[in-house]
């Protein structure tokens, strides 16, 4: 069993995949070729955005973003403290500070209440200026943007909506990549709409921001390629990777309703005897993982223990929350810190889940979860009665 089945959806792909690859071969157009402005306009217009700028990651688009909006030294960007570590890790090259925030247990994604509380404890702490607000959309749910959009007005600060896992995800049928003042993607293979290689992209209604992102991608380019007015960066998307995103982007919809049906498969097999992903009503996901919270460390270890036993992957995402990386043991934090993240990299454990997923393989997956779950309580039963 796979625990993201890249392959399959190649094999299914395949005619569609293969020629596009092989037509960017035979143009001689490799780099900002006719491939990545057409994809640039099916992204935008996918997303509801008026411009949509690719580049090489999502981590670059996060930064590109921040570099647009002139964020730097002495400017805090509030980060969720429960994320990949590119989140945090696009805020330091530009100079700027990340700030961890506490998550919501249900959903996992940014915790509006201590939002509110790191910003105040960033105020009177005095040495940061509060700037911008980076929402995750972490595991294909989107973030609190209703919650978040009234404090970022409050504070008058920008969000940037960190849609790396988020594509296809929608807020009654507003999509991801639509929330933030600008939002960015990831086109990692493994993320819901992925490339053959590296991949991102930038989303936003401000013409402004997005003649800077443009540039900013191109070494800080002015009117031609050779005047460069702004220290940038080399960061394209491939023509190559455009053309498959092409071809991946027209079956997406398709594998966002599959991947949807997996995920209700799961829920409805293992709602009762752990806890599963919560939905708010009105939000869409698109699963870019499928995690469920077991009761202790000792019982997820055992769980995933018990998984490969039967030949299941499963990972975890994320084991160690951000704030207490090496990378940022020097950073200063507000002293409440983020005892809701700290219990979730704990807890947590993420199942095989993608839009190729038969209804065999989640029913092993479910049934394994029953017997070790059964077998732990059934155990802490016999010690309760002797
Ligand atoms: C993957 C990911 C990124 C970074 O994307 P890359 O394309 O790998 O640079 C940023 N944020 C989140 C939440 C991610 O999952």
């Amino acid at each position: 069993m796979q625990f993201r089945d890249l392959k399959q959806q190649y094999h299914t792909l395949k005619a569609g995949i293969d020629k596009a690859i092989l037509d960017v071969a035979a143009s001689g157009a490799y780099v900002m070729g006719p491939a990545v402005v057409e994809l640039e306009r099916m992204l935008a217009d996918y997303v509801g955005t008026r411009h949509c700028l690719s580049c090489a990651s999502g981590t670059d688009a996060l930064m590109l973003a921040l570099k647009a909006w002139g964020i730097g030294h002495g400017d805090a960007v509030f980060v969720p403290d429960f994320t990949f570590f590119a989140s945090a890790e696009a805020v330091s090259p530009v100079g700027a500070t990340p700030v961890f925030v506490d998550v919501d247990r249900e959903t996992f994604n940014i915790n509006p209440a201590d939002l509110e509380n790191k910003i105040q404890a960033t105020i009177r702490e005095g040495e940061l200026l509060p700037k911008v607000i980076m929402a995750v959309d972490l595991f294909g749910l989107p973030a609190n943007y209703p919650a978040i959009r009234t404090i970022a007005d409050n504070h008058h600060l920008l969000i940037l909506e960190d849609g790396a896992q988020g594509f296809g995800g929608a807020v009654d049928g507003k999509r991801c990549c639509s929330f933030g003042d600008i939002s960015t993607t990831s086109f990692f293979p493994g993320k819901p709409l992925g490339c053959y290689g590296d991949g991102g992209a930038c989303f936003t209604d401000n013409d402004e921001w997005a003649a800077l992102i443009d540039s900013y991608r191109m070494h800080g380019k002015g009117a031609s390629k050779y005047e460069n007015v702004r220290i940038g960066m080399n960061s394209r998307l491939d023509t190559i990777q455009a053309a498959i995103l092409q071809v991946k982007l027209q079956a997406f919809d398709k594998e966002l309703a599959a991947i949807n049906k997996a995920a209700a498969e799961y829920t409805a097999r293992l709602a009762d005897i752990v806890e599963t992903p919560a939905v708010p009503a009105g939000f869409r996901s698109s699963w870019a993982q499928y995690t469920i919270k077991l009761n202790s460390n000792a019982e997820r270890n055992g769980l995933q223990a018990h998984l490969k036993g039967h030949g299941i992957p499963s990972m975890v995402y994320y084991p160690c929350p951000l704030h207490r990386q090496m990378a940022y043991r020097n950073s200063w934090q507000p002293e409440s810190g983020c005892p809701v993240a700290d219990n979730l990299c704990d807890t947590v454990l993420s199942l095989p889940i993608h839009p190729y997923i038969s209804l065999g393989e989640i029913t092993d997956v479910c049934n394994a979860i029953k017997t070790f779950l059964q077998r732990e309580n059934g155990h802490q039963g016999e010690s309760g009665q002797a």
